[in-house]
C-alpha cells in the first residue's frame, strides 16, 4: 500500500532506501571517499553511468536521504542538497544565469538574497526589482533577454504574498524559469509546482529543520521546466533526460564546483526535524494568528502584517493559495520610538535573529538584517523603521499573548 498522507510519507521516507543493519533511522555516513571493487565501477560513477558515490561534497548518503525527504514533500523530480539555504540561492542563480542575460526579482526578499543581487549585477547579470504582488509589474519588466523570475511565497520580513499563479502563467508562456524560495510558507503550507514553479528553494534551516541546531538549503525540480530549450545547459549536461538537465548543472557547477556541501551531520538533524514538520508548522500558525489578531486589536500598536489577517493586502490571495498562515509575524509600534525598549520588555522570545525555531525569537528589523542595505533600499522594500519581526515558536499561546500584553503595557 502506497500512503497518500504526508505525515506517514515523511515519516517513513528514509526506509524507501532500504534498512542498513537494522536500523530504523538513515546513519550519519561520515566517508568523504567512496571506495569500489574494480575500477569500472568508479569509472561508471564518474561518468553517471553508474549509480554511486565518489566524494561526499557531491552528496552522501545521508544527504541523498534528505534530498529525497525533501522532494517527496515538494514534489518534485529532484532535489539537491546545500550547507545553507544562501547556498541553494546561489549556486540556482550563478550556474543558471550568465552575463548578459536578465531577471526579475520581487522587490520584497530575504536581506541576504537582496545582497546577492548586487554581486550578480556585477557579474553581467541585469537584474529588475518589482513589486511582485502584482503579475502586471513583473511581465511590464519581461524583455528578449529575460530568463528567471524569483519570488518568495509569503515575503520575509514584510509578509507580502506574490502574485504566484498569475507570474506562474506569466512564465510559462514565456518561458521562463521560475523560481520560488517556499522557506516561509514550506511545503506543508503550499507546493509552488501547483502554480506552475520549475524550481523551489527551502532554508532547510527554518522550518523544515525547526529546531535551530543545523543549517541546509535545497533546491527542488518540479519537472515543469523545458531545460532542453534552455540556452545555459552546458554540453556535457544535454544527456539522458531532459527534466533533470538543469539540476545535472546545478549538482555539478553548483555543488561539485563551488563547494557548499552540506555535512551528513547536518542532514541527519534536519531530517529528524522534518518529520514533526507539519505538527510544527501548523501550530505555529494558529498561535501566529491568535497573536496577530490580538496584536491587530490592540491600542498600542499601530500595523500588523500577517497574511491571514482580512486587513492584510494580499489577504483573498493568502487564504486561496496556502492552508494556514505560517509562523512569521511583523508588527510596527504606534510609538515607533517604542521599538527597542519594548523588545527588552518582552521576556519570552529570544532577541535575536532568524526564524521557525521551536522558540520564538523577535528582531528590530531595520537597526538589524536591513541596517546595511540603507533607508532608501528599506522604504522600496517596504520595511518601517519600527517593523519588529516575530517568528512564532511552539510555546503556549496564553503565556506568549500575556507576555506581549505586559510589554505593550
Ligand atoms: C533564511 C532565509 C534564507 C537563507 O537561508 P539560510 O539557511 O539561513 O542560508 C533564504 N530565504 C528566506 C526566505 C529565508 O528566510
Amino acid at each position: 500500500m502506497t500512503p497518500n498522507g504526508i505525515n506517514t510519507r515523511i515519516v517513513h521516507a528514509d526506509r524507501s532506501f532500504g534498512v542498513e543493519h537494522g536500523g530504523v533511522r538513515k546513519p550519519i555516513h561520515t566517508s568523504v571517499q567512496y571506495g569500489f571493487q574494480t575500477v569500472e565501477e568508479l569509472v561508471g560513477v564518474f561518468q553517471g553511468t553508474v549509480k554511486g558515490y565518489n566524494y561526499a561534497r557531491q552528496g552522501t548518503p545521508t544527504t541523498a536521504a534528505l534530498e529525497s525527504r525533501i522532494n517527496l514533500l515538494e514534489g518534485g523530480v529532484g532535489t539537491i542538497c546545500f550547507a545553507t539555504g544562501m547556498a541553494a540561492i546561489c549556486a540556482t542563480f550563478f550556474t543558471l544565469l550568465k552575463a548578459g542575460d536578465h531577471i526579475v526579482v520581487s522587490q520584497f526578499v530575504f536581506g541576504n538574497t537582496n545582497s546577492v543581487l548586487g554581486t550578480l549585477r556585477d557579474f553581467g547579470v541585469q537584474v529588475s526589482t518589482v513589486d511582485a504582488t502584482r503579475v502586471s509589474e513583473v511581465a511590464d519588466a519581461l524583455q528578449p533577454n529575460t530568463r528567471m523570475v524569483f519570488v518568495e511565497t509569503v515575503a520575509n520580513p514584510g509578509t507580502q504574498v506574490a502574485d504566484l499563479a498569475a507570474i506562474g502563467q506569466l512564465c510559462q508562456a514565456h518561458r521562463l524559469v521560475y523560481v520560488v524560495d517556499n522557506t516561509v510558507t514550506s511545503p506543508v503550507l503550499f507546493q509552488p509546482r501547483n502554480v506552475g514553479a520549475s524550481l523551489v528553494i527551502n532554508s532547510l534551516t527554518k522550518t523544515i529543520g525547526g529546531h535551530g541546531t543545523a543549517l541546509g538549503g535545497a533546491v527542488t525540480d518540479t519537472g515543469l521546466f523545458p531545460w532542453a530549450d534552455y540556452p545555459n545547459i552546458f554540453e556535457p549536461y544535454r544527456k539522458g533526460d531532459a527534466r533533470q538537465w538543469g539540476l545535472a548543472q546545478i549538482r555539478k557547477k553548483g555543488l561539485r564546483d563551488m563547494g557548499a556541501a552540506l555535512s551528513s551531520e547536518q542532514a541527519h538533524t534536519l531530517g529528524s526535524g522534518a518529520e514533526t514538520l507539519t505538527l510544527r508548522q501548523r501550530h505555529a500558525s494558529d498561535t501566529a494568528l491568535a497573536l496577530a489578531q490580538f496584536l491587530e486589536a490592540h491600542p498600542a500598536v499601530a500595523r500588523v502584517h500577517y497574511p491571514f489577517l482580512p486587513s492584510h493586502p494580499q489577504h483573498a490571495l493568502a487564504r486561496q493559495l496556502f492552508t494556514a498562515g505560517s509562523w512569521l509575524l511583523a508588527f510596527e509600534l504606534a510609538d515607533a520610538d517604542d521599538c527597542l525598549p519594548f523588545i527588552n520588555r518582552l521576556t519570552i522570545p529570544t532577541v535575536g535573529t532568524g526564524l521557525a525555531d521551536t522558540r520564538s525569537l523577535v528582531i528590530p528589523v531595520a537597526h538589524t538584517i536591513f541596517w546595511e542595505a540603507g533607508a532608501e533600499v528599506r522604504a522600496k522594500m517596504g520595511i518601517a523603521d519600527g517593523l519588529i519581526r516575530f517568528s512564532v515558536g511552539l510555546e503556549d499561546l496564553a503565556d506568549l499573548q500575556a507576555d506581549l500584553a505586559q510589554a505593550l503595557g
